[in-house]
């Protein structure tokens, strides 16, 4: 940690505290305020908003809206009389942990690789900036005030339109020697055998298990291009193509938890994302898979959903500005 970051600890000064949160996706930015009374009660997020990413403008214009969100933040915390003590960012792509920058995001947001998130907004408002993945920010939340609160060590596993997910290691995010760790969409899967991914790989868990995998194995199978929700509503109706791809999802995802309990030892997993409302055929074949591949010692390992929703990604964001200025140390 370089000296001006030191500096910034000791005027971070604990708590109560205010932290400028914003969690950057594609199609929107969001933003709040989240609020800390004491270092053991549960944040309050207010001053919620949000505006559209406008993606293919380019890295540059995004990073321009994202800072001019948070210099707003900042604005409203300190007409409300408590100074913001720095900026939490979770975003879409993969983060540096040293630099703060964006390693590689895919082409949903162009541009946005190599954005220095961190060096601009710290330059732009004169704050701490601390900036992380967007699902590791959502497990931070969830490990801190969430499904996982008070456990030293879990895996979360979001499964949306792409399949994320993240590693809570005592208590702070795993972020990996180039913050990549919890990458879990890109493990192999029997079950995705030879199926082209779009990471360029082949036989990938996320083809299978995720929104968007739900729907290309519809497709390939001879069904309508429908949204996973709807290929949902067709198994509920007794459509037999249907329950065979939403229960592959479920079960290869389960026989990946599986093999990933086993290698991490966590106290539970944290299920989060879209593909959590595709009902119980779903949900069955999940536990199902888990339980056929999972070690005896690792069955009763709790499998609960994510609690906090939209709000995870914020706080995750500013626990780990706080991670990052010290402030729970
Ligand atoms: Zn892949």
């Amino acid at each position: 940690m370089s000296d001006v970051q030191v500096v910034d600890a000791e005027r971070a000064g604990g708590f109560p505290c205010v932290v400028a949160a914003l969690d950057v996706g594609g199609t929107k930015i969001a933003g709040a305020l989240v609020r800390y009374a004491a270092s053991d009660t549960a944040p309050v997020v207010e001053a919620r908003r949000a505006v559209p990413t406008k993606a293919a403008r380019g890295g540059a214009a995004v990073l321009e809206t994202l800072s001019a969100l948070a210099g707003e933040l900042v604005a409203a915390g300190a007409t409300d009389g408590q100074a913001v003590v720095g900026v939490g960012v979770g975003t879409a792509g993969r983060v540096d942990a040293r630099t703060g920058s964006i390693a590689y995001a895919n082409e949903i947001m162009p541009g946005w690789t190599g954005q220095p998130v961190a060096a601009h907004l710290r330059e732009v408002l004169g704050l701490p900036v601390a900036v992380l993945n967007d699902v590791q920010a959502h497990a931070l939340g969830e490990a801190r005030w969430g499904a996982a609160q008070g456990a030293d060590t879990c895996l979360m596993v979001a499964a949306g339109t792409g399949l994320g997910g993240a590693i809570i290691a005592h208590g702070r995010v795993l972020r990996g020697a180039h913050g990549f760790a919890g990458e879990v969409g890109h493990t192999l899967s029997p079950d995705a055998a030879g199926v082209r991914c779009v990471c360029g790989g082949t036989s990938h868990l996320e083809s299978v298990a995720s929104g968007s995998g739900i729907e290309e194995r519809y497709r390939a199978a001879g069904g309508e291009a429908l949204s996973g929700a709807e290929i949902a509503e067709r198994a509920a109706a007794g459509d037999e193509l249907a329950r065979q791809v939403i229960e592959l999802a479920g079960s290869s995802l389960g026989e990946a938890i599986a093999g990933w309990a086993s290698m991490l030892d966590p106290e539970l997993v944290v299920l989060a994302g879209s593909v959590l409302n595709a009902g119980p055929l779903w949900r069955d074949a999940l536990h199902e898979g888990y339980a056929r591949q999972t070690p005896e010692t690792l069955r009763s390992l709790p499998l609960v959903d994510a609690q906090l929703k939209g709000d995870a990604p914020l706080i995750g964001a500013a626990e780990n500005l706080l991670d990052f200025l010290g402030a729970r140390d």
